[in-house]
């Protein structure tokens, strides 16, 4: 009898509080409504990427995103580490490097590509176009460049060879890049990247580049005071906008330079994403949340 009391007492209490936080649309599965204390809080898939740019392949960048990664491990924030040709080079080179990386893979990073094509300044020296065509001649003169940059460019191969020295890191699923029409390569399966802070919901979405089908989510800069798009996100917006009713993963992007101008800033991200999640079991990188998004949908 007690039992049966406390049973009916149980749904009782359930549907009181389904009704006084509005539990109607938590059967969502990307957004599960939540209370946790201080906040009106939310759990959302979210990934982090990290773009390391061409022209900063050196040791001391190299150390800003080991200190990078040793902060988020802090937190259990799995990232997503994007790597131009140049810092592929320079890990390549390197034993000490090479078992880090793959340590961090262990850890649940996940390591991918950023590729800047023909339309970026600097190229990196990979693409698919013939280098003396005029296709490539407009990609490369719609964007300014200073000579200094420019003149350093120089053909490396076409995006064969890329993804093959990228697959000496590893096996890597994942890709940001420009030229995605003429230069997605074979073999990479997912994409991101963006610069609004609009862009920092979505889901998966399957597109074609290239005549190959890529699933793609999309991120938002969080740049130390700097204006993307003459836009200025601060972690207060991406705060309002993980917390906002919009259905969807959460995607942040940023550079290892970026990271070294103000690393707080970093952590006090990490710090909200800790607040929200203190399981930290959904702070994962892009390929596993496309990968568990498409089971549950199957
Ligand atoms: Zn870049």
């Amino acid at each position: 009898m007690g039992f049966k009391r406390i049973k009916w007492k149980s749904i009782l209490c359930v549907f009181l509080l389904s009704v006084v936080l509005g539990c109607g649309d938590s059967s969502s599965s990307s957004v599960r409504g939540k209370t946790n204390g201080d906040n009106n809080g939310k759990i959302r898939d979210s990934f982090f990427e990290i773009h390391l740019e061409p022209l900063n392949a050196n040791k001391d960048m190299f150390n800003a995103l080991l200190e990078f990664v040793d902060l988020a491990d802090r937190y259990n924030i799995k990232l997503t580490l994007l790597f131009t040709p140049p810092w592929m080079e320079m890990i390549i080179s390197d034993g000490n490097k090479i078992d880090l990386l793959s340590q961090w893979q262990e850890n649940g990073h996940e390591v991918g590509g950023h590729h800047h094509g023909p339309s970026v300044c600097p190229w990196d020296g990979y693409t698919d176009l013939d280098v003396n065509s005029q296709e490539f001649k407009n990609r490369q003169n719609n964007v300014p460049c200073p000579e200094s940059v420019r003149g350093q460019e120089e053909y490396l191969g076409d995006m064969d060879d890329y993804i093959s020295l990228l697959s000496d890191l590893g096996q890597t699923r994942t890709l940001t890049m420009s030229d995605e029409d003429v230069d997605w390569p074979e073999g990479a399966l997912y994409s991101a990247g963006g610069r609004r802070l609009q862009k920092a919901i979505s889901e998966p979405e399957l597109v074609i580049y290239n005549g190959r089908e890529v699933y793609k989510l999309s991120s938002a800069p969080l740049k130390p005071g700097e204006t993307v798009l003459g836009e200025l996100i601060t972690v207060d917006d991406l705060e309002n906008e993980y917390l906002s009713e919009k259905e969807g993963k959460f995607g942040l992007n940023a550079h290892a330079a970026d990271y070294k101008q103000n690393p707080d800033l970093y952590k006090e991200w990490f710090e909200f994403l800790n607040k929200q999640d203190p399981g930290m079991k959904n702070a994962r990188t892009i390929s596993r949340i496309v990968e568990e998004s498409s089971k549950s949908t199957e």
